[in-house]
């Protein structure tokens, strides 16, 4: 497992913002150790424990970029037409066959070699035949037109992928095109993830009139796929320190990460919290977001512990945050910066200083064709028709004090944040 050490997390402090607490969970969470050769069927979405290198170039031979006719670039027609006999076929597939000689041309689709001797080719659509079958080019094309050198794309020895990097559709296509079969990466990150509180109950189980569905465990699960963890569903704890107490001591044992959500709060009944300082250490963190505060931060014999907050929006926000980076340093994977938008708010909201704030927002096209944003109209924190109803988040920075319609804010689409 991840084996930190307990005091890990323990910086005390005022409130501390969002940049500082990750550069602080990236400094101190190292990557799991452990990788596993997967094939490429399977490699989309896993993290490289090591670079890849390219074997051979890319295009591994010279091959012509259309269908056409090939030949040496020093017989070019400089003035006007001029004919040449046509030699030869080579389809794409085929072997080049014998050399060309000067003044002639040969007859070439995309993706075949060039034959020895030729390296300018003339799309078909650029020239005629005439009654002997000659092929007739006009002047005026390049020395070296319409051909895909050997290693253009990429050189044999190059380093295409580099460890840390998560795997996309067109890295899983670099890596076939280059003859591998397998790649080495991460092993996955075991995650467990429990809800609390007295008042959560199952989906499909009997809920009296004071509980609401569990919500929270499904959306953090789906986070959590998408960033290809290993989910252990611990379900919903009870508002009791000593069942929690047990269910993280069990969970540490077996997982690198525990996340719950509920019971970190400050009120009366923070379970979570007296559970986690039970079995291992706890250090809150103010962090300066909003919504979101206080996200817990642990570690339980060797397992990182967090413990976001219960209501919906707060959890959803603090897991993009805060939990999101600290699960890729876990993963061993780079942490990709998210992309921000600079869009024209159409509305106007005020905000206090020294603090991040998110602000629920779907984008809609102006009359000028131009994008612009939003806000959901209400700001409560339980509130997931204002996630679901929306496209995304803007971000106000801690020195902000709101914003008036026209000015340019930073907005996150939800596909850069999840
Ligand atoms: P807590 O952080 O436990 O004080 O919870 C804050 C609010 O979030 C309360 O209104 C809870 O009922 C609600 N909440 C906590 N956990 C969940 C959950 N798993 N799904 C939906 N709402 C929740
Ligand atoms: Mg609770």
């Amino acid at each position: 497992m991840a084996q930190l050490s307990d005091d890990c997390f323990a910086f005390g402090g005022p409130l501390r913002s969002i940049d500082e607490t990750v550069a602080l969970i990236t400094s101190r969470l190292t990557a799991v150790e452990g990788t596993e050769t997967v094939s490429l069927g399977s490699a989309d979405g896993r993290i490289l424990a090591a670079d890849v290198i390219a074997p051979l170039p890319l295009p591994p031979f010279t091959n012509s970029a259309v269908d056409g006719y090939a030949l040496s670039g020093a017989d070019l027609p400089e003035t006007g037409e001029q004919a040449y006999p046509i030699v030869g076929r080579i389809e794409a597939g085929m072997s080049p066959g014998l050399p060309i000689p000067e003044g002639r041309a040969v007859r070439i689709f995309t993706g075949a070699p060039m034959a020895e001797g030729t390296d300018t080719v003339f799309m078909q659509e650029d020239v005629r035949l005439d009654d002997a079958d000659r092929v007739i080019l006009p002047p005026g094309l390049k020395r070296g037109a319409n051909v895909r050198p050997a290693g253009e794309d990429i050189a044999a020895g190059k380093t295409v992928l580099k460890a840390g990097h998560r795997m996309r559709p067109q890295d899983v296509a670099l890596a076939a095109a280059l003859g591998l079969t397998e790649v080495t990466v991460r092993r996955r990150i075991r995650v467990a993830v429990f809800s609390t509180g007295n008042e959560i109950v199952a989906p499909g189980r009997p809920r009296s009139p004071a509980q609401l569905f569990d919500s929270n465990r499904f959306m953090l699960i789906a986070m959590l796929g998408r960033l290809g963890c290993q989910i252990t569903d611990l379900g919903i704890l009870r508002d009791d320190p000593d069942a929690i107490s047990d269910s993280l001591r069990t969970a540490a044992m077996a997982h690198d990460l525990i996340l719950t959500s509920g019971g970190v709060s400050t009120g009366e009944a923070d379970y979570v919290r007296k559970s986690v300082e039970s079995v291992g250490s706890l250090v809150f963190w103010r962090v300066a977001i909003k919504p979101g505060r206080p996200v817990a931060m642990g570690v339980i014999r060797g397992a990182a512990f967090i413990g976001l907050p219960g209501n919906p929006v707060a959890s959803f926000v603090t897991f993009a945050h805060i939990a999101r980076p600290a699960i890729l340093a876990l993963a061993g994977a780079d942490l990709p910066p998210q992309l921000s938008a600079p869009v024209r708010a159409a509305f106007s909201y005020r905000k206090k200083k020294g603090r991040r704030e998110y602000v629920r927002a779907s984008l809609r096209k102006a009359e000028d064709g131009s994008y612009e944003v939003v806000k959901f109209p209400r700001e409560g924190a339980g509130l997931l028709s204002s996630l679901v109803e929306t496209d995304g988040l803007v971000e106000l920075g801690e020195e902000s004090i709101g914003v008036e319609p026209g000015q340019t804010v930073n907005f996150l689409g939800y596909s850069s944040l999840i």
